[in-house]
């Protein structure tokens, strides 16, 4: 493997890419720039679909299109009857009317989505653009990808579809996830997830004369404090988050609702589904510790009218890339060549759908470096984005069986 990589990487065409990525770091950062600029809120990815859309056609990819979940397609076709994807996903975690002050000091880019995942499509487009600009040899067609859904609720529904319900699922032979920055890891282990919405509701009522009533969000508290309690497996490692908590409409009533959103993570479902009664447990005693406090102050056998409710927002399964798959040998040999140190990850990406399904994908970074992911501090250093430009063309390369 790693004397194909290398015989490779030693094509004139190859070499030329290489050289180019770094030359075009300028229209790289504007290319990133202007997509950071357009509002991608999790279900409101059309405005960057079209922009991807038409960066499709002028970088020549053939076949552009949207399917009906919102993804944007584009195609450069192989002799094989098989393709590889290589996929960035659209959207944000940023609400709509968040101000996207996007800007460029130096060589760092600065503003909400800058690296994740501005910097993913940039790479895309980038990749595609070598396509057009030389004569880069693949046997396999490429799909490029810009997909929706993959951030928060979205639940990776992007990619869902396109392994479900398009003609390209069998089609796809193997999966390369561009998100956010960097060039020294490499996903392979797909953190499973699940989310849920807890809703309490009660009478609500006047906060004077209505004084005793049960209080959602004091229940709600009551629930949070016994459910941050728990204790988490630290192998595998296992994680919640509380993220929202929303109630009441005004300091003098007695609010009738208040709901939280709790995430879970883990790549066992055993520790997840642990986590799940946890939950619940904790919302169970928090209502009869209420209930208590507010018998013993009004009657005791009067109905509070309390009730409770969870809800699934969000189930991405998990799963692990089978340690002999080929697109893990060809990234690892591609790092060797490039004497590039990276490392094998857990992570909840787009590439949990194929590998969960036990297909051949790994979620890879962009290039360059990042940080402050789903932060309006969000920064991408631009320093080095060729390496991870050389790195995604080499591995692509390698997947669509350059030469052979
Ligand atoms: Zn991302």
């Amino acid at each position: 493997m790693r004397h194909e990589i290398a015989r490779m990487a030693s094509l004139p065409a190859v070499r030329s890419a290489m050289e180019w990525f770094r030359d075009e770091e300028a229209e790289f950062a504007r290319w990133q720039m202007d997509l950071a600029r357009i509002p991608a809120p999790p279900f409101g990815e059309e405005a960057r679909a079209e922009w991807a859309a038409e960066k499709f056609h002028a970088l020549g990819l053939h076949e552009v299109h949207k399917d009906s979940a919102g993804n944007v397609f584009g195609v450069r076709r192989g002799e094989l009857d098989w393709g590889i994807s290589i996929s960035a996903h659209l959207d944000t975690v940023f609400p709509p009317n968040t101000p996207l002050n996007i800007r460029q000091q130096n060589r760092t880019l600065y503003g909400p989505g800058i690296s994740d995942n501005a910097a993913g499509v940039t790479a895309l487009l980038a990749l595609a653009a070598a396509f057009e600009n030389f004569s880069l040899p693949h046997a396999a067609s490429l799909m490029f990808i810009g997909n929706v859904g993959e951030e928060g609720e979205g639940d990776l529904r992007g990619m869902r579809h396109i392994f479900s319900e398009t003609k390209w699922k069998d089609f796809i032979r193997a999966s390369l996830v561009l998100d956010g920055a960097g060039s020294d890891t490499i996903v392979a282990e797909a953190l499973g997830s699940r989310r849920f919405e807890v809703a309490v509701r009660g009478p609500g009522g006047h906060s004077w004369s209505d004084f005793g009533a049960p209080n959602p969000i004091v229940v709600l508290a009551r629930a949070i404090h016994l459910f941050s309690q728990t204790r988490v497996s630290s192998s595998p490692k296992t994680t919640f988050n509380i993220g929202v908590i929303r109630g009441g409409t005004s300091v003098n009533s007695i609010p009738d609702s208040a709901s939280m959103r709790v995430d879970m993570r883990s790549s066992s479902g055993v520790e997840i589904q642990r986590l799940e009664m946890e939950l619940r447990r904790a919302v169970e005693q928090a209502i009869a510790e209420t209930e208590a406090f507010a018998g013993a102050r009004k009657s005791p056998e009067r109905d509070s009218g309390l009730t409770w409710e969870i809800v699934s927002i969000g189930n991405r399964p998990g799963g692990e890339l089978d340690p002999g798959a080929r697109i893990l040998q060809i990234a690892r040999a591609v790092d060797a060549h490039l004497g590039n140190t990276s490392r094998i990850q857990r992570a909840s990406t787009d590439a949990n759908i194929p590998i969960s399904m036990g297909r051949e994908a790994i979620a890879i970074g962009a290039g360059g470096s990042g940080g402050g992911a789903h932060t309006l501090h969000e920064w991408f250093d631009t320093g080095g984005r060729e390496i991870g430009l050389g790195r995604i063309l080499l591995i692509v390369l390698a997947l669509a069986g350059a030469g052979q």
